[in-house]
């Protein structure tokens, strides 16, 4: 595949991993939902085969019902992580960066239904656009930086870091206690509310903070 890892601008001589993802990390979001607040995270994951660049242009995929966006920081990692402590995590972030969680909402809305897996809905080639990162030490304060999207000029998705429920370095603490993470792997944090339906040709603005623009769209 052609997607590498790329940091400040430089592809990274690393193995592009898994992507761990948490659901409901927003109250806001799991509100609009309809889904309770979780008592702990939710975690699912997606294979590297649903990485894409963010940056190129994505598709989405056709005559399978809706397709959100769900507006997430990443987190790269760049060493091993497993049952880590909170100072590990912080020592194993190589940067940041903003991606979309694209989800088939109404066919995970029927698998949900019959308590089935998510998988199809949310791991499937491509579901996982992703920007270049940025450096960890530009973003000192992960638990206090707003995200926003733009679809077609208008704010859909705004956020702050600050509104999880389980903060950025806690979340990785406890993936660790789950799934060992390995340089190269990536961690989607949860959404915030906005979350709705992309189509072909959407223009998109993906903001972290002041320290990272990134423009997109839907092919
Ligand atoms: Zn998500």
């Amino acid at each position: 595949m052609s997607y590498r890892h790329v940091l400040e601008g430089k592809t990274l001589d690393l193995p592009v991993g898994k992507v761990v993802c948490v659901g409901r990390n927003y109250a806001e979001h799991a509100k609009e939902l309809n889904n309770p607040v979780p008592t702990s995270p939710i975690l699912f994951m997606k294979p590297s085969t649903a990485i894409v660049a963010l940056e190129e242009g994505f598709t989405i995929p056709q005559d399978q019902g809706e397709c959100h966006h769900e507006l997430e920081l990443a987190v790269l990692i760049g060493k091993p992580l497993k049952n880590a402590s909170e100072a590990d995590v912080r020592d194993a972030i190589l940067g940041y960066g903003i991606g979309l969680d694209l989800t088939l909402r109404d066919l995970q809305n029927r698998l949900k239904e019959k308590s089935h897996p998510w998988e199809v809905a949310k791991a499937f080639d491509g579901a996982n656009p992703l920007s270049g990162f940025i450096a960890a030490a530009k973003i000192p304060r992960p638990d206090n930086v707003d995200i926003a999207l733009l679809v077609n000029g208008v704010v859909r998705q705004q956020g702050n870091t600050a509104d999880m429920i389980t903060p950025v370095i806690a979340l990785i603490v406890y993936i660790s206690r789950h799934f060992t993470l390995l340089p190269g792997d990536v961690i989607m944090t949860g959404t915030p509310a906005g979350v709705a339906a992309l189509h072909s040709g959407d223009a998109l603005e993906l903001r972290v903070a002041d320290c990272l623009h990134v423009t997109s769209r839907v092919i």
